[in-house]
């Protein structure tokens, strides 16, 4: 094996990674370097196609002790030690709520800074960079323009525009491409031991997002989500129905957020109040607490900042799989010989369009991208959807 293994259709990054590797190693041992490595990287590409995952295997071949083979053999202590987290001279920082502020930049610029405990490289990985601030990329320039000798920094992001241009211009970009049905599918059956047939489907109904086709793979939770929010072409019927619809949507992908940052929220919760001192008996344990209610009052704010992401996260995918409807409904009524999307929902797609046009059809699809829009903009979710299921009814 090796740290490129999980990284699915993305040939051509493995590739250019691999090379600066191995030039960052000749940069070590003071032998000629061939200009492949460099101080900062600019990990783009849609949502799933495992920007993180490169840019971790990255610094796992910087890190990598097995001098004998290429860079990143997936095995030694280095190797190990970054692909679970706990090697001290990697860190990687990511962004839990909607944005990454100045304060979380500037300490990320200090550790950056700092000489590698083990000798080779200080490598900070910052995922979803998109959600720094102004002010966070401006603390972060400073750093990308005049770089600590040993640092590298691995930035990771939807689009390179979604940086300031003066770090944008500064960086190495590593552009991941969107993979195939079959190199998704491939690598649910091989890594995940998931049943081909299952693959297909899940593979097919993701559209190359790696990590949610291993959802729809591997969790029956995940395919009645998906099956709910499918649903919602086919209760259009009255306006009734359709604003019931849209509550329904945007309740499910709140109790979907709820279920998976509910468990750690407590966690962090009642860990915060052992520290405090509550639940402890005895003198001066009153006071500890009031101290603590600003330390209380704080994570509170960072959980629910989380919480938002997280459902407006699960909004948008949803959002993303009535398009994708919506789309399987078009190459029905333009009688085009290209896959469905929802191929196991492809009799109600066909009802859809023998009942409707395909300009209405591109309406509709308009409608759903201008809700996306909406909700990345900050209009309140149940607002938002409540258009779209009107938008839908009317078009
Ligand atoms: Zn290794």
């Amino acid at each position: 094996m090796s740290v490129w293994e999980d990284l699915v259709g993305q040939g051509r990054a493995v590739a250019q990674l691999g090379e600066a590797a191995a030039d960052a190693r000749a940069v070590l041992e003071g032998s000629t370097a061939r200009g492949a490595m460099t101080h900062a990287w600019l990990f783009t590409g849609p949502p799933g196609s495992g920007r993180s995952l490169a840019a971790r295997a990255f610094a796992a071949a910087l890190q990598c002790l097995d001098l004998a083979g290429p860079a990143g053999c997936g095995h030694c202590e280095a190797c190990h030690q970054v692909l679970v987290g706990t090697h001290p001279d990697v860190a990687q920082v990511v962004p839990e709520g909607l944005s990454l502020g100045v304060e979380e930049a500037r300490e990320i610029i200090t550790r950056a800074s700092r000489r590698p405990l083990r000798g080779r490289w200080q490598v900070t990985l910052i995922e979803d960079a998109d959600r720094m601030t102004e002010q966070a990329n401006n603390a972060v320039l400073k750093t990308v323009e005049e770089p600590p000798e040993h640092s590298v920094l691995l930035i990771c992001a939807p689009s390179s525009e979604d940086l300031l241009p003066t770090i944008r211009s500064r960086c190495r970009l590593v552009g991941l491409v969107t993979p195939s049905g079959a190199e998704v599918a491939e690598v649910l059956v091989r890594r995940d031991g998931v049943d081909p047939a299952m693959a297909a489907f899940a593979a097919r109904a993701s559209q190359g997002h790696v990590g949610r086709a291993r959802r729809l793979a591997t969790d029956e939770e995940a395919r009645r989500e998906r099956r709910d929010v499918l649903a919602l072409p086919r209760s259009l019927g009255t306006v009734a129905t359709a604003l019931a619809a849209a509550k329904d949507l945007v309740d499910a992908a709140k109790e979907e957020s709820d279920r998976r940052t509910g468990a750690r929220d407590a966690v962090e919760r009642s860990s915060l109040e052992t520290a405090l001192g509550a639940g402890a008996t005895g003198k001066g344990v009153t006071g500890s607490v009031r101290g603590g209610a600003g330390a209380l009052k704080e994570l509170e704010k960072r959980q629910r900042s989380r919480g938002t992401r997280t459902s407006r996260d699960a909004l948008d995918r949803a959002l993303v799989d009535l398009a994708a409807f919506y789309r399987d409904v078009l190459v029905v009524q333009l009688g085009t010989a290209s896959d469905l999307v929802h191929g196991d929902l492809g009799e109600q797609a066909a009802v859809i369009a023998r009942a409707t046009t395909a300009e209405a059809t591109l309406r509709r699809l308009d409608a759903v991208l201008a809700c996306r829009a909406a909700v990345d903009a900050n209009v309140a979710p149940l607002l938002a959807v409540e258009a779209l299921a009107l938008a839908l009814r009317d078009a």
